[in-house]
């Protein structure tokens, strides 16, 4: 557990994020949140088909959700209150700063709902191509820079034991 200067307290941890506790889950959403794949997938299956039919009438209503930008849902079955879809870049076809935008719009949009904690998996490092290592510098920038306003406590859920690592290298360095 890492306790920042501007109040976040941040734990990393590996595993599936569907069972952590935090009032939002963020998901790494694609921007029209079909949700086939990857941790998506999983937070639909465990959260149930609410979650991509409340996508889908978002998508009819709004349009895809841009690159960089997010969206939000209620979290179905899930212990979490809601899911805030975060759509990243595609590694080497959209910018570092759509990452950088997609991690700090989630963390607002958790103050926005008045929410104190928030579960983060790393976006865009699965399907979307990103080495984990710019995700965590990224993250890390973005956590340590933001000024929280309901937010207490961030927690970054690994997958793999390899991305656990690397995370947990750049976070020791940075924080
Ligand atoms: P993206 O399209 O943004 O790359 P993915 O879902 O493919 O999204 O992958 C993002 C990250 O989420 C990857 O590091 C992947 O290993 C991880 N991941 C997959 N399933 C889960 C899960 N159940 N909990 C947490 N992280 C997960």
């Amino acid at each position: 557990m890492y306790k920042l200067k501007n109040g976040l307290s941040v734990e990393l941890i590996q595993g599936d994020i569907t069972e952590i506790e935090a009032d939002a889950i963020v998901n790494a959403a694609n921007s029209y949140l079909k949700h086939g794949g990857g941790v998506a997938y999983a937070i639909v299956k465990k959260g149930g088909y609410i979650i991509q039919k409340e996508s889908d009438e978002y998508v009819n209503k709004y349009g895809p959700v841009p690159v960089g930008e997010v969206a939000v849902t209620s979290a179905g079955k899930l212990k979490a209150k809601y899911i805030i879809h975060a759509v990243g870049p595609r590694y080497g076809i959209e910018g570092d700063d759509k990452l950088e935008s997609a991690i700090r719009k989630a963390l607002e949009k958790a103050d926005e709902l008045n929410l104190s904690s928030i579960a983060l998996p790393a976006i865009s490092t699965g399907i979307f191509g990103y080495p984990y290592e710019i995700c965590a510098s990224i993250m890390v920038n973005v956590i340590k820079s933001y000024k929280p306003k309901s937010i207490k406590k961030v927690i970054v859920v690994l997958y793999s034991n390899e991305a656990y690592q690397i995370f947990k290298r750049i976070f020791d360095e940075n924080l």
